[in-house]
């Protein structure tokens, strides 16, 4: 068959277009190729990029690595240094020292710790109940303590939160101390230390103090020995002394006479200072508080000063806060010898002027009293370098000025102690030649109130004063306390300005007159108030009441100074109700009636002749009959036999002792149903315990010698009974020497 034709020219054509499509074709797939070659390139160029980035990392991370490494090597090595140093540091000390772990296994430990167990004793990786058995086999004596028993209470110890620690004491004498601590992942560190040679020292130390205690007990004892035996003697000397001087004597042989009174009784206090001085050393002064009146012991202190006062021209002035109240509960007897120092120091050490003693204070919250009391003086005063030197021991302002002054230099040594035992403080303001003033704080509860008669149900009725006084601070001081009972005042230096005051402001109801006026006022001003027409009662201020003598007709009282704010109000009171009588003048009154009835009987028991002889002398004027003890058991003979009505005994006498004459003595009072008869001690012991003991031995009171005349008189007067004559002077008594 033949082909159908086909033009050569459409063939031709469908080539082309079959070539132009195989083109067409091509040159998509090359296109094709193209892209997918860029792609593919792209890929792997960024393929290879984060090859590199690959690789820099683990080159960084491998460099990372090795650095760490290297730290890690270097810290491991320091670590290791520094535990070598410790060790090494820890083999240096003496303690042992040792860890474990939480199974109590040794894990460290020193040389020192592990030589206490000596050889092939205890090992690393012990535990620690191996270490308590080989303490407490071999090395530790356990003082018969049962080891078993030793080990469990060591074991028990651990289990504690606070481990004490615990002194273990070895075979060998050494003292070994084991502190032991838990740490915080269970470990347990152990440092054992030897407190050998510091319990040795402590123990030398303990004897040491054993020792000196001893020292301090035989020094208080033979202080107070001392004082003793000065004592005795003194008594002798002073007594009688004091009886020559009641003896008809040239002026002369009155001049020795004082002088061995005064020397002896100066004796006395330097003995007593060295005494309380060494007590307070000793801590062995006690305080003894019981209500008294402050007022009171302060104007007893001046008027002890007052003559030696008179004696240079000083003023001693005395100025009590009129706010407070007058009665304290402390230690009179200690606050006495505060007052006495400080202004016994002021009027030693002030050539002229004045002394003013001064006692202001308040009331504090709970009902106690702040009290300031200071005692200014117009002396030489004192120079700032010395100021602090004054209140220690023995020490005295050393200079040309002073050395002319007598004392112990205890005295305010004393005084600062004194005041310390009440809680107080002491202070000094002074300057160089215009005086000193000392002054000191305390705080004591109030003294109950007594009861006077003189309270307020007698109100004052006077109305007007007129005071008359050369010295200010006087004038001052009388013109508050007269005001605080609701007078005006007017004041007045001296007699022609009273009568002044008396003409131009007419009559007063009361006039106070000073009685040292100068000398050109007259001799007697209240004569001359009188002349004037001044009709008030007169009152005499004095400093010396008993020498007021003569002028007295004109005065209605003469009142001692400084004067005390009770017996101020009380004769105040008594001007204000005419119909009571004043009270006589502070006078002995002397009886003047002759009683009938026996004499009073009086026993003293003292052993030693010269005071046997004093004592009787002292009671010479008394009309009593008197029997002397050589000792305590004759006392108690002549107690039976003699039956006195007091008993005036001596402490220390052989044979038997006061003390145990007096047990004697109220024993058998008790069981023969007697009446208790008073006892008195005289004792020479200025001891606090000895007056306790004297006390406890049933004795009533205490003198302390040397014996005053005026003490001993006063006591045979106190105890006189009823159906005994009264024994005040008469003929001397018909002394039986026992
Ligand atoms: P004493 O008076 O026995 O010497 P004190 O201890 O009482 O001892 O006083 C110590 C010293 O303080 C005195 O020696 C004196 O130098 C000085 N002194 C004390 N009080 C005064 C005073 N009021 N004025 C001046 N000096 C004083």
């Amino acid at each position: 068959m033949a082909e159908p034709i086909v033009s050569i020219s459409e063939r031709l054509a469908r080539e082309r277009r079959a070539r132009l499509a195989a083109e067409r074709l091509l040159e998509q797939k090359k296109r094709e190729l193209f892209a997918a070659n860029t792609q593919l390139s792209r890929h792997a160029r960024a393929l290879s990029d984060q090859i590199v980035v690959q690789r820099q990392e683990a080159e960084s991370l491998k460099g990372r690595t090795v650095q760490v490494l290297h730290d890690l090597e270097r810290v491991t090595s320091q670590a290791e240094l520094a535990e070598r140093r410790l060790w090494e540091a820890i083999e240096t000390i003496e303690d042992g020292f040792a860890v474990f772990d939480g199974e109590a296994r040794l894990v460290s430990a020193n040389q020192a710790y592990l030589g206490l167990f000596g050889a092939g004793g205890v090992r690393l990786g012990d535990t620690y109940f191996r270490v308590l058995e080989v303490l407490s086999k071999r090395v530790a004596d356990l003082q018969g303590e049962d080891a078993q028993d030793w080990r469990h209470e060591m074991t028990e110890r651990l289990a504690r939160d606070v481990i004490e620690p615990k002194v273990v004491c070895l075979a060998d004498g050494r003292h070994i101390r084991f502190h032991d601590r838990r740490g915080e992942v269970g470990d347990l560190v152990s440092i054992a230390r030897d407190i050998t040679a510091a319990m040795e020292r402590e123990a030398e130390l303990e004897e040491a103090r054993a020792k000196a205690e001893a020292a301090s007990r035989a020094k208080s004892a033979f202080l107070a020995n001392m004082s003793h035996e000065i004592r005795t003697p003194m008594n002798g000397v002073v007594g009688m002394a004091e009886l020559l001087c009641e003896t008809a004597l040239t002026e002369e042989q009155r001049l020795f006479a004082e002088t061995i009174r005064s020397s002896g009784e100066a004796l006395l206090v330097i003995i007593n200072d060295v005494l309380d001085y060494s007590k307070i050393e000793a801590e062995k002064l006690r305080l003894y508080p019981e209500p008294f009146d402050l007022e009171r012991c302060l104007h007893e202190v001046i008027l002890l000063l007052q003559p030696l006062a008179r004696e240079k021209g000083l003023r001693l002035v005395v100025d009590f806060d009129i706010f407070l109240p007058t009665r304290f509960v402390a230690d009179p007897g200690r606050m006495r010898q505060i007052l006495t120092n400080l202004i016994g120091n002021a009027v030693k050490f002030t050539p002229a002027g004045h002394v003013l003693a001064r006692v202001v204070g308040l009331e504090l919250a709970g009902g106690d009293y702040e009290l300031h009391v200071t005692v200014e003086d117009t002396g030489i005063g004192i120079a700032p370098d010395q100021i602090d030197h004054i209140f220690g021991e023995f020490n005295q302002v050393e200079d040309q000025s002073n050395r002319k002054f007598e004392g112990t230099g205890l005295g305010l040594a004393i005084t600062r102690q004194l005041i310390g035992l009440m809680g107080g403080t002491i202070w000094v303001e002074s300057e160089v030649g215009r005086g000193s003033c000392f002054g000191f704080s305390l705080v004591l509860p109030p003294g109950e109130h007594t009861a006077t008669g003189t309270g307020p149900d007698r109100p004052v009725l006077l109305k007007r004063a007129l005071v008359v006084d050369e010295i200010v601070i006087n004038r001052v001081i009388l013109q508050r306390q007269l005001e605080t009972y609701g007078l005006a005042v007017t004041s007045c230096r001296n007699a022609p300005e009273a009568l002044a005051a008396l003409a131009a402001q007419g009559p007063f109801d009361v006039i106070l007159i000073d009685q040292a006026m100068p000398e050109n006022d007259g001799p007697n001003p209240a004569a001359s108030l009188r002349a004037a027409g001044a009709a008030a009662p007169i009152l005499l201020l004095s400093s010396e009441p008993d020498s007021v003598g003569g002028s007295r007709g004109d005065v209605a009282a003469v009142l001692p100074k400084p004067i005390l704010r009770s017996q101020l109000l009380r004769v105040l009171q008594d001007l204000s109700y005419p119909m009571t009588e004043l009270p006589a003048p502070a006078e002995p009154s002397a009886p003047e009636t002759v009683f009938a009835g026996r004499q009073m009987r009086v026993l003293a028991a003292e052993d030693n002749r010269t005071n046997q002889l004093v004592f009787r002398k002292m009671v010479g004027d008394c009309d009593v009959e008197l029997r002397f003890a050589s000792n305590g058991r004759e006392a108690v003979d002549l107690w039976r036999s003699f039956r006195p009505d007091l008993v005036f005994m001596d402490i220390s006498m052989p044979e038997m002792d006061g003390r145990e004459a007096a047990r004697a003595i109220r024993a058998a009072e008790v069981s023969g149903g007697l009446p208790r008869v008073p006892i008195v001690a005289l004792t020479a012991h200025a001891m606090d315990a000895d007056r306790v003991s004297i006390l406890e031995a049933g004795i009533d009171h205490c003198l302390t010698k040397p014996l005053k005349k005026a003490e001993i008189v006063a006591k045979i007067a106190a105890f006189c009974p009823l159906g005994a004559r009264p024994p005040g002077p008469g003929a001397p008594p018909d002394a039986v020497p026992g």
